[in-house]
């Protein structure tokens, strides 16, 4: 294995600007025996109300399913005391003395190796000097990516429809947003060659993708596409951050046959890994992937913990950033998910995602059986998702009866089913509403239109968080708002 390369010339003004605080400097010597530390503006953890934290979580294997109510059976208690000495040092705990003292901006040590281990299972990065740092979650990684790579001004690419807070962290920046077309298989490669290849004036820094369970698509890059893409980002020197939070919701295939469905199933540690796809970070021999990772759709989202893998002198310059904006995760956040991981351990929390995987394939056969059911494949099309908490299904606005007497522009007929969809009782969301349009400055002469904008659009609907018979009702309503508008019915 190689050390990455050095892409420090991609930091923005901001990054360049920081410096490391003299203070933190000192504080290495705050555990030095027979120092007398005098420095440090850190309050006593004696006056720190919180003596003990208990917790109570299932317990691995998780036989009766991820979601199911715990029992005094399979019940496991987790207990953090303020003083090291108080727990048991196999639990590896993070005291509370130490969590909610400052200091650890990268993350504790417990919390940060088992990210590590659990990083090496699973991407097995292949370069020497990659490292990892937490974050508040994705939301703050994005953010602070922006900050490190990005100047007011300069354009990034990201995918033609996008979660939409995403943009609105670059825009509030002054950033533009330069959109690369998709398909049902999530961004084309042969697209983004193109915006690159005829790009004039400073190049982009950065290209943004969901590229697994992508929101609001549902897409998910293939191993193929994946390679494509991380060979132009090499080319044209491009970092490629990807924001991963559905990586561990991806599913088995869809079947129709129900009788295959549980056959497909995946039971064993190394079945599972085997069954990921490989992330970008996996294949980054230079290190120009930045990789995002959370918490919240795995865990919780209110646990506020997300992760940043990256080469170690970039994820420096984030470190520097997190020192005078979150300074870390919350000390509760980091005690509580940490005793929860170490208690199970690496292969207690391979069993947490294996029952997920098999909570959300189930959720998206119910989704796709419905929609097989009662959408009308004249006008409408999709491909199940493999990964993530949505599904999309694009309509051929050309079919409509008023297509042409409304212009020509799909967006109407879009509004059309969204109100009439309102109408019978069922809300999903208009793919319009997802749209990055963004142009640089000097404006590019090679931005690529996706020519199916003309005629088609989609809406993006979830089964992660709705009951089932539920989710089957909201799907056939908006099918009968579908045939209603189409004069199908
Ligand atoms: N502002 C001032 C003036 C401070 O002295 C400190 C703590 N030393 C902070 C802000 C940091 O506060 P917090 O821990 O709430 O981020
Ligand atoms: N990134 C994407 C693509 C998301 O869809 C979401 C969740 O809605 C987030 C980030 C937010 O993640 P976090 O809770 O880790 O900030």
């Amino acid at each position: 294995m190689t050390q990455a390369k050095d892409l420090t010339h991609l930091l923005s003004q901001e990054a360049l600007s920081r410096n490391p605080s003299r203070l933190k400097s000192a504080f290495k010597y705050y555990s030095q025996e027979g120092m007398s530390f005098l420095g440090g503006g850190l309050p006593l953890p004696d006056y720190f109300p919180f003596d003990k934290i208990i917790a109570e979580v299932p317990t691995p294997g998780f036989a009766n399913g991820i979601g199911a109510k715990i029992t005094d059976a399979d019940k496991t208690v987790i207990e953090i005391n303020k003083r090291a000495h108080d727990n048991d040092p196999q639990d590896k705990h993070i005291e509370l003395a130490r969590s909610l003292q400052y200091g650890f901006t990268e993350g504790h040590t417990e919390l940060v190796e088992f990210l590590k281990e659990h990083t090496r299972m699973i991407h097995n990065v292949p370069y020497k000097n990659w490292n990892l740092i937490t974050s508040v979650g994705s939301t703050e990684g994005w953010e602070s990516t922006l900050r490190t790579f990005v100047n007011r001004g300069d354009s990034i690419l990201v995918e033609e429809y996008t979660f939409a807070s995403a943009l609105e962290t670059a825009h509030a920046q002054g950033i533009n947003t330069i959109p690369v077309p998709m398909d049902s298989e999530g961004l084309i490669p042969d697209a983004l060659a193109t915006v690159l290849d005829g790009w004039t004036g400073p190049k982009p820094k950065l290209l943004y993708t969901i590229c697994t369970g992508q929101n609001p698509t549902g897409s998910s890059l293939s191993t193929e596409r994946r390679h494509q893409i991380y060979e132009i980002a090499k080319k044209h020197d491009i970092l490629i951050i990807e924001d991963e939070p559905y990586y561990f919701l991806q599913m088995e295939t869809y079947t129709r046959d129900k009788a295959l469905r549980e056959s497909k199933k995946v039971h064993s540690h190394e079945e599972f890994v085997k069954a990921m796809v490989p992330s970008f970070i996996s294949i980054d021999t230079e290190g120009r992937v930045i990789r995002l990772d959370s918490f919240s759709k795995v865990l919780a989202p209110g646990i506020r913990i997300g992760w940043i893998v990256g080469q170690d002198n970039l994820l420096e310059r984030f470190t520097r950033y997190h020192e005078v904006s979150i300074q870390n995760p919350s000390g509760i956040a980091q005690s509580l998910t940490n005793g929860v991981l170490q208690k199970w351990g690496q292969p207690g929390y391979l069993d947490w995602l294996i029952g997920l995987r098999a909570e959300y394939t189930h959720k998206r056969d119910v989704a796709i059986d419905a929609m097989v059911e009662n959408f009308p494949e004249e006008v409408v099309s999709y491909v199940a998702p493999v990964a993530g908490m949505f599904f999309a299904f694009n309509i051929d606005a050309s079919k409509h009866p008023k297509f042409v007497e409304l212009g020509s522009d799909p967006l109407k007929i879009e509004l059309l089913i969204y109100e009439q969809a309102i109408k019978q009782g069922s809300l999903m969301i208009p793919g319009s509403w997802f749209k990055a349009d963004g142009q640089s400055n000097p404006p590019q002469k090679h931005l690529v239109e996706n020519p199916r904008t003309k005629t088609e659009f989609f809406f993006r609907g979830t089964y992660a968080a709705i009951p089932l018979d539920e989710l089957k009702r909201g799907i056939e309503k908006f099918g009968k708002a579908i045939k209603i508008e189409f004069g199908l019915i």
